[in-house]
């Protein structure tokens, strides 16, 4: 059985998601005469490069090109492995030899297809060796030969390389898409899973469809197709001590920068029990400085600096604005930024008080 990321993978360009841009200049290439010989695509992992660039090698050889129809002979051949089309891994393939190998008749014209193309995924694994070799393949390309090459990491590939190149970056696909597509994915696969699950799997794959639908998928084989709230949150990270008494800390110090940058680290986490969890902890604070205890808590202990320093007034400022922003929060679809907005604007009110 094909994993749901198999299953769902676009077809045709109409069925990506995001990379509208990319796919038009790609489309605009067909229309002028001076078609480039090689790209590169780069970005985060499971955005879509691998995927794009088969629907970009399926479109130069479509009887419909720049269409993609999926029906005819040369659309369907690339399920199969042909002469003029080779999808590279470059981690197994990383030395010259098999580079000199797999390119070793690629002056010769396409058998089969208009186009040959090579795909080169993850080719920052490339030697430095296989590099220089093609990059004497890409200074004679001919015209009917194109080479994709695909990458994660962008900085590892030699600058002779990227220059003759068109470059393409891809972005994070935004929360708010993949969101949408687990919906339907989980319509289609009829499994029962509310939104604010959907939401928090949204935000853990961190702008990779493949992720989301990995954790989809692992969920509904673990927990069949009825998941509850309590088994996504209960299965990936519980927010724990340390995250929010870093977040409270931030706020008190007013470390808007420090919080932004700290808050690409909480991707993973569900938002409103980050949000309950500080709210809890801003009431352990009050309760223990109320009350005197010399005794402290060990997991309050280390931060205890932290409450030492401020009056017990503006703990109670502080629960009452994320008690406030706690409400406001359930109305809102963008989790990961209503969050940080949230954060900020205590930051905010909170200078007015310090
Ligand atoms: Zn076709």
């Amino acid at each position: 059985m094909n994993s749901f990321y198999e299953k769902y993978r676009p077809k045709k360009f109409r069925q990506f998601l995001g990379h509208k841009l990319i796919i038009r200049s790609l489309l605009n290439f067909f229309k002028k005469k001076n078609f480039p010989s090689s790209f590169i695509f780069y970005g985060k992992k499971g955005t879509g490069k691998s995927t794009l660039a088969i629907l970009f090698a399926k479109s130069l050889n479509c009887k419909k090109s720049p269409l993609i129809c999926n029906k005819c002979k040369f659309c369907k051949s690339f399920k199969h492995k042909i002469y003029d089309f080779k999808n590279i891994d470059s981690a197994s393939n990383r030395s010259v030899e098999k580079i000199t190998e797999l390119f070793e008749d690629y002056l010769y014209k396409p058998i089969y297809l208009k186009y040959k193309v090579y795909i080169l995924d993850e080719c920052h694994a490339l030697s430095k060796y296989s590099f220089n070799t093609l990059l004497n393949i890409l200074e004679n390309l001919p015209r009917y030969v194109k080479i994709i090459f695909i990458t994660t990491e962008f900085s590892k590939i030699p600058e002779t390389i990227i220059s003759r190149c068109i470059k393409f970056n891809f972005q994070n696909i935004p929360i708010i898409e993949i969101y949408k597509f687990l919906k339907k994915v989980s319509d289609l696969e009829n499994i029962k899973i509310n939104r604010r699950s959907l939401l928090y799997i949204s935000s853990i794959s961190e702008g990779s469809m493949r992720d989301a639908l990995n954790n989809l998928e692992f969920l509904f084989s673990i927990f069949g197709n009825k998941i509850s709230n309590t088994n996504v949150i209960n299965f990936y990270n519980k927010v724990n001590n340390n995250i929010s008494y870093n977040i409270i800390n931030l706020v008190l110090e007013k470390n808007k920068k420090g919080f932004i940058l700290y808050s690409k680290y909480l991707l993973k986490f569900d938002f409103e029990e980050v949000l309950k969890k500080i709210i809890e902890d801003i009431n352990e604070i009050i309760f223990i400085k109320e009350s005197n205890i010399l005794k402290l808590p060990s997991s309050i202990f280390k931060k205890e600096d932290l409450f030492k320093k401020f009056s017990v007034k503006i703990f109670y400022s502080l629960r009452r604005f994320f008690i406030k922003e706690l409400v406001n929060f359930k109305y809102y679809l963008y989790k990961y930024y209503t969050f940080i907005t949230i954060v900020l604007i205590v930051i905010n009110k909170l200078e007015f008080l310090l």
